[in-house]
């Protein structure tokens, strides 16, 4: 017996609604598969059911044969015709959702003496302390066939790891103290330590002889490719899930743990080849003395979660990494970009020195949280935070941040396995408006692009992304998102002091396209009776294009925030993220000065505010130029605010 239908399922039946409709499967006797294409897969295999990558709108065939069949086929065929099945704020992602980190880079040779390697200088302070080496270890099987008398006792084993890491996974989800987030990548990793085509296929390899932990890894593999080969990057990245279950199971069967953040001790120093961003913002940050990584760049996430923390930060060294794989002590300069590998007496002494006179800085520092940098001619600086989520309000407010410059909207749509909700969007910067008042809080339009694919919106591939679709581009592309990120933000403008500002800007265009978008949302809240208000909308300045036609963007928005990560690696043809033209790569270019100066003119010269987000905002070495030029809002990590209100102050004493 079979029914076809029209998957109205918002997204398709990516990995929640996969699970979900998995579990409805599983509760009738039935054998129940769903067919697309020609292809059939068991309805009762999540990842089986992921695997057939069905997308909303897109034709498929429930076929049931058992007893309820027919009480089956009405019951997913309803779910598969439901908009809102599986859609649910409270569904974290899954692990794997975060932003991919930047592919492997060669880098400089070092050249930091004996012991010492350079790196890309990407947050800055000094720390010296034990090393934490996350290099999770390589497993391998026992290399030899299983004798017949062996299989089943080896299937139980198997079988026991799994229910072990089930057992694990459970726990952890019944802690109240896991974060929505963190609940999200358990679930998720659970529904595939359970899945019959895991299971199925190592137990299929086991009868053929294999041990299971050999067993374990090759299915794993296996069932990986598939997600790798799918044409949807949301489940490609589940192909890291696949592993990461594989090396649970794999551990429990060894009788090893896991290296885990977790347990890193205070003040070590994490040293990893590579490390997502979503791994690092929920670590136990504050015991993270500094991280040196083969990956990453001075803008890249990592480093930015780094820099907003306060924790000095070496990366990009490339293969060198591994050099560090047995270092006991690690010294770490994230000024200069040195890594030094179990330092002498005389280096630790100089380090020591260093970090003691840094702690010092930073108390001298506290007095200025309360300050309000005010220039000799009257004109007030607000010196504001970048943040991404709300756990950073706290860090922002402790720094003395007179309310938010850009706040990145991109975590909220990576940390969800599907588009966020406008209830929930209304929320969050309905909080941070709060939060803030009466200082502005500036929230930056999704700023998303191939480089790094979110769940529920399909990039193309791309040779270039970073000047590719992203930004204000796809949005405009996509005014399902866009209209509902932007209907959230007037329902938070009855606050009063939200600002909206949007990306990659590089065409007039883009900003009346979006203002008819605003005033058609604004007009649907009208007719809803939903209470909004209008907001200022600004834009970046960060693309050479922007910058030319500041004139023009001036008499047409009300500010103007200057984005030196992106307009410095557009302007200097410098990927932002590649270490070995990290020199190129400088905000202090004459170039990239001189473009940061024409649209301070062009701003001041309409009367609007010019401000600044990018990282080169927290430079105390660059702020008094940046006043002087006009600026009068400088955005940056909250780590800085402190050191650049004293900068401005200085300023103003000296007149
Ligand atoms: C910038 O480009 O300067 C900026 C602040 O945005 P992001 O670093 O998020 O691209
Ligand atoms: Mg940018």
């Amino acid at each position: 017996m079979e029914r076809s239908t029209i998957v109205r399922v918002h997204e398709g039946l990516h990995a929640r609604p996969a699970t979900r409709f998995v579990k409805l499967a599983k509760g009738f006797e039935s054998d129940v598969e769903l067919v697309k294409d020609g292809k059939a897969v068991s309805a009762k295999s999540s990842v089986k059911l992921m695997l057939l990558a069905v997308k909303e709108n897109q034709e498929v065939t429930v076929r049931a044969n058992g007893a309820d069949a027919i009480e089956a086929i009405e019951a997913l065929i309803g779910y598969l015709e439901n908009p809102k099945a599986g859609l649910d704020d409270e569904d974290p992602q899954p692990a794997g959702d975060a932003a991919p980190e930047p592919a492997a880079v060669s880098a400089p040779a070092a050249t930091a003496g004996a012991n010492g390697l350079r790196g890309v200088a990407a947050s800055e302070g000094v720390a010296i302390g034990p090393a934490f080496a996350h290099y999770p270890p390589d497993i391998a099987g026992q290399g030899r066939m299983l004798q017949d008398s062996e299989i089943s006792g080896e299937i139980d084993r198997f079988h026991a790891a799994v229910a072990a890491v089930q057992a694990r996974m459970d726990r952890a989800l019944a802690q109240d103290s896991l974060s929505a987030g963190d609940r999200g990548i358990v679930a998720a990793l659970r529904d595939i330590a359970a899945d019959d085509s895991l299971t199925g296929e190592v137990e299929g390899l086991i009868k053929g002889g294999n041990d299971a932990i050999s067993a374990v890894i090759t299915a794993a593999s296996t069932i990986a490719a598939d997600f790798s080969a799918v044409d949807d990057h949301y489940l490609n990245a589940r192909a890291d899930d696949v592993h990461a279950v594989g090396r649970q199971i794999c551990l429990v069967l060894l009788g090893q743990d896991d290296v885990s953040l977790e347990n890193i001790p205070q003040g070590a120093i994490l040293i990893a080849d590579d490390i997502g961003a979503w791994d690092l913002a929920r670590a136990p940050l504050k015991r993270i003395g500094g991280v040196v990584c083969g990956h990453g760049g001075a803008t890249s996430h990592i480093a930015i979660i780094a820099r907003s923390h306060g924790i000095p930060a070496v990366l990009g060294l490339g293969d060198r990494i591994n050099a560090l794989r047995t270092a006991r002590e690690v010294a770490i300069d994230g000024n200069g970009g040195h890594v030094i590998i179990d330092p002498d007496v005389a280096t630790r002494a100089d380090f020591a020195g260093r970090v003691e006179a840094a702690a010092n800085e930073r108390a001298g520092l506290a007095v200025f949280k309360t300050v309000t940098p005010k220039l000799a001619d009257g004109r007030i600086i607000e010196v504001a935070a970048n943040i991404g989520s709300l756990e950073e309000i706290e860090a922002a407010q402790e720094a003395g941040a007179m309310g938010v410059g850009l706040f990145r909207t991109e975590l909220l749509f990576m940390r969800h396995m599907h588009l966020p909700s406008e209830d929930m969007q209304a929320e969050t910067y309905a909080a941070l408006a709060k939060a803030f008042a009466p200082y502005p809080v500036i929230v930056r339009t999704l700023d998303i692009g191939g480089d790094k694919p979110i769940a529920g919106i399909e990039f193309p591939d791309e040779e270039n992304p970073f000047l590719g679709w992203r930004g204000i581009r796809m949005c405009l592309d996509r005014p399902d998102i866009f209209k509902r990120q932007l209907r959230a933000l007037l329902r938070a403008a009855v606050h009063g002091n939200i600002k909206v500002m949007l990306p990659m800007v590089s065409d007039i265009s883009e900003v009346r396209q979006t203002r008819v978008l605003v005033e058609e949302c604004a007009a649907e809240l009208r007719g809803e009776g939903v209470p909004h208000a209008a907001f200022d909308l600004g834009v970046m300045i960060e693309t050479p294009a922007a910058v030319l036609i500041a004139p023009v963007l001036a008499k047409e928005v009300a500010f103007f925030s200057i984005g030196t990560n992106d307009l410095t690696q557009y302007i200097m043809a410098a990927d932002r993220l590649n270490p070995t033209v990290a020199k190129l790569n400088d905000v202090a270019n004459p170039a990239v000065m001189s473009a940061i100066e024409l649209t301070a003119r062009a701003g001041v010269a309409a009367g609007i505010m010019v401000g600044m987000c990018g990282e080169a905002a927290g430079r105390p070495d660059l702020i008094p130029v940046f006043v002087k030029m006009g600026l009068t809002e400088l955005s940056m990590s909250p780590a800085s605010i402190q050191r650049a209100k004293k900068t401005i102050a200085a300023m103003a004493a000296e007149g």
